[in-house]
């Protein structure tokens, strides 16, 4: 039972500004947007002492109870950071309950249905954030199922299965499993978990703004991270904003947003028909749902979109492994980006967002 009153929370659509209440079936704007959650939020403490990780830990700044974060809890976040030489610091969050950064997103929405009172979560997804969704509803007592688009790597279909999710298939373009998971959560009790569209996800992302402060005592410089959807992107801007709102750091990190050259829609390439089995799968996304407000957050931070081939990804992978540090292509891009001359001054904070056994 409810141990502590929901934060006071509503909807409102970014691109034509309709308001909604906050309920289990409103999954996106009627006029095809997906919403932003609009809540009460107090500043952080400047101490966190005492204070147990989970998301609860920020509870000021994450607009959920502690009571539903308690019972979605799996040990998301609170991810090492190693120094590696030169002012770079390798965010280890492939180091998560399911092995990728998604994990905090996945808690924050499994806390959001629990709240909401839904039964089921459904949710598309390539990978990671099916296989964390799968695994904190297992938690949260919330059956799933979960859309997968065909060629989604064989590592991550059986880790959503292993959680005991229903798992669909579905032939075609990418939209047309967002478009069936959405027809899905339709039904009464379910909840379309999607990170693209749910807000909540980035509820969990502001995390890891919160803990790169706790372990630096400051904001980095820059934080650089691979952008598909742009969840933790968004997320981590919506963090940083919090932290200066709460008079903790004067300045907002450049954010550096990573993406492949076989799909890299924020730098104003033309998406190309996306064949199965691309070397970077986590961030394949052509047409992110959310790509006005990622690139107005790059914009603000002073950040920009650096585009990386397979072959420089390829490396980096190879250099992280010899250095201990085993992810999956797609968040190897993101140290791709560093490897390059010419990096910028300060603290560099780059995120590995997915486990190697991701993607062996
Ligand atoms: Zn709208």
């Amino acid at each position: 039972m409810p141990t502590s009153p929901s934060p006071n929370r509503s909807l409102r659509c970014p691109a034509c500004a309709t308001e909604y209440e906050l309920s289990l079936s409103r999954v996106a704007c009627e006029c095809g947007s997906p919403l932003d959650l609009v809540a009460e939020r107090r500043p952080l403490p400047r101490s966190l002492e005492g204070r147990a990780p989970g998301l609860s830990r920020y509870r000021e700044a994450i607009a959920l109870a502690d009571w539903s974060l308690e019972r979605a809890y799996l040990g998301a976040g609170m991810t090492p950071l190693v120094a590696m030489g030169g002012g770079l610091h390798a965010k280890c969050d492939f180091i998560s309950p399911t092995g990728s950064f998604k994990d905090r997103g996945a808690a924050a929405v499994a806390a959001a249905a629990l709240e909401l009172g839904a039964v089921e979560v459904v949710v598309d997804s390539s990978g990671n954030a099916a296989a964390a969704v799968a695994a904190h509803a297992a938690r949260a007592g919330l059956r799933a199922t979960v859309v997968v688009p065909e060629g989604a790597p064989e590592a991550k279909l059986a880790q959503i299965r292993a959680y005991g999710a229903a798992v669909m298939l579905v032939r075609g373009p990418r939209e047309r499993a967002s478009q069936l998971a959405m027809d899905l959560s339709r039904h009464e009790g379910r909840y379309y978990a999607s990170h693209a569209y749910n807000p909540f996800f980035l509820e969990g992302t502001r995390s890891w703004a919160f803990e790169i402060f706790e372990q630096l005592g400051a904001a980095p410089e820059t934080a650089v991270m691979p952008v598909g959807n742009g969840s933790l992107l968004l997320g981590v801007f919506a963090g940083f904003a919090h932290l200066v709102d709460s008079g903790l750091v004067t300045r907002m990190p450049r954010l550096v947003a990573v993406q492949s050259e076989n799909c890299a829609p924020l730098a104003g390439r033309p998406a190309r028909p996306l064949g199965h089995g691309l070397y970077t799968d986590g961030i394949a996304i052509s047409k992110p749902v959310r790509a006005r407000a990622i690139r107005d957050a790059i914009v603000a931070s002073g950040g920009e979109v650096v585009v990386v081939s397979d072959a420089e990804v390829r490396e980096a992978r190879h250099w992280l492994a010899a250095a201990g540090l085993w992810v999956e292509p797609t968040a190897a891009a993101a140290w791709a980006a560093v490897s390059r001359p010419g990096k910028s001054e300060g603290h560099i904070v780059v995120n590995l967002g997915g486990a190697g056994f991701k993607c062996p």
